[in-house]
């Protein structure tokens, strides 16, 4: 491998992928470290984060962020350090968080980038709990989810990153909170360290409808959707009147290559009264400093923790990424790009 301060290795997008994505979709590729322009910096990428709405940017469809052109790098959320700078309020040395993408170093204008503080918590967190992940547990839940002392909160993909802080968040507001994950070791993970109520494992249970029944027996006021598919289908049996279903995810269908006609199991709205919403993080860009500073605060306090899971070198991120669609991360999955 390059030494890491003298080649910028880009992985860039090869082709678009036909359902599950492949390694052979991805190209990766070594150019000169860019030199940064008067007005703009230069930063060196730490970490790299992997989240399952890359999936849909490969596609070449139309969605509420462009798609990324073939043969361009992919883009990606990033901390890093501030290497190169004739900026007086972003010094050399100073820790950023933006959307740099899939590359070891970027140039880019200190306006699409935002000051992380090292000594608040590690700066990786400002890709996980104190980053957009974080944000949209945080915002998805008590905008939309509106959740009531008392209620039950279901949560799909419930150790992952976005999952794991809206059962921690929920419990702190006094809900019932059930877990849906895709292994055992992620259920007893949500119970014993963030504090669940109750995990269903989806993978291994064969009747879930009547698993969520068990779980939520006063039925499901609060839905929060990162997956869809059958899991929702099952939650779905079991809404409470005017239930609010946080529609933030639908993993289970980013890999196939024909999206299902219509929704399904409207009936179960309307006899429930219940509301479905989609939530889109960006939408909430104005109040991010609101949310990340709660966040900060109850994860200084205690009131709340996270779990990452860091994969070492740019190299490695096809691989990473498609493990991530396929439930392989265990907590927030991020790419080591460089020692800190
Ligand atoms: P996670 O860390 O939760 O990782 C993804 C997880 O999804 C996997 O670990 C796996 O967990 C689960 N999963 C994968 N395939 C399936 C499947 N077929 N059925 C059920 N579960 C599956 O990712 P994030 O927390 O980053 O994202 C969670 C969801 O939130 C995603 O759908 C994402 O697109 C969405 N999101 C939406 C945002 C918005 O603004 N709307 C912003 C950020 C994220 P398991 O092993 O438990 O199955």
């Amino acid at each position: 491998m390059s030494s890491q301060t003298d080649t910028n290795i880009q992985v860039l997008l090869a082709r678009r992928p036909k359902g599950a994505p492949t390694e052979a979709d991805f190209r990766i590729v070594e150019t000169p470290v860019p030199e940064p322009a008067a007005g703009t910096v230069l930063v060196q990428n730490l970490y790299l984060s992997l989240d399952p709405y890359m999936r849909g940017r490969m596609n070449d469809t139309k969605s509420y962020i462009p798609p990324v052109e073939i043969d361009a790098v992919m883009g990606g959320g990033t901390v890093g350090r501030v290497i190169r700078s004739d900026v007086p309020e972003m010094p050399d040395g100073t820790i950023v968080e933006g959307l740099l993408g899939w590359q070891s170093f970027a140039t880019v204008k200190p306006k699409h980038l935002r000051i992380v503080d090292p000594a608040l918590a590690p700066i990786s967190t400002a890709l996980g709990v104190l980053g957009m992940p974080g944000l949209t547990a945080y915002f998805g839940l008590f905008d939309l989810g509106k959740p009531q002392k008392g209620d039950t909160v279901v949560v799909s993909a419930a150790s992952g990153a976005v999952g794991s802080l809206v059962g921690q968040l929920a419990k702190r507001e006094g809900c019932r909170t059930v877990g849906v994950v895709g292994a055992d070791e992620k259920a007893r993970y949500i119970v014993e360290t963030l504090g669940y109520d109750a995990a269903i494992n989806y993978r291994t249970n064969e009747d879930l409808s009547a698993a969520v029944r068990e779980a939520a027996p006063s039925g499901v006021n609060v839905y929060f959707d990162n997956v869809g598919g059958p899991v929702t289908d099952a939650v779905f049996d079991n809404l409470a009147l005017r239930a609010r279903i946080v529609l933030c995810g639908q993993i289970s269908l980013y890999n196939a290559s024909k999206q299902e006609m219509g929704p399904r199991n409207l009936t179960k709205i309307l006899m429930t009264r219940s509301r479905i919403e989609g939530f889109i993080v960006f939408d909430y860009l104005e109040r991010y400093p609101e949310g990340l500073k709660n966040l900060s605060t109850w994860l200084a306090s205690g009131e709340i923790t996270y779990k990452e899971d860091i994969v070492e070198g740019l190299r490695n991120a096809p691989a990473a990424f498609i493990g991530l669609l396929e439930g392989k991360n265990f907590g927030k999955r991020l790419i080591k790009i460089s020692d800190e």
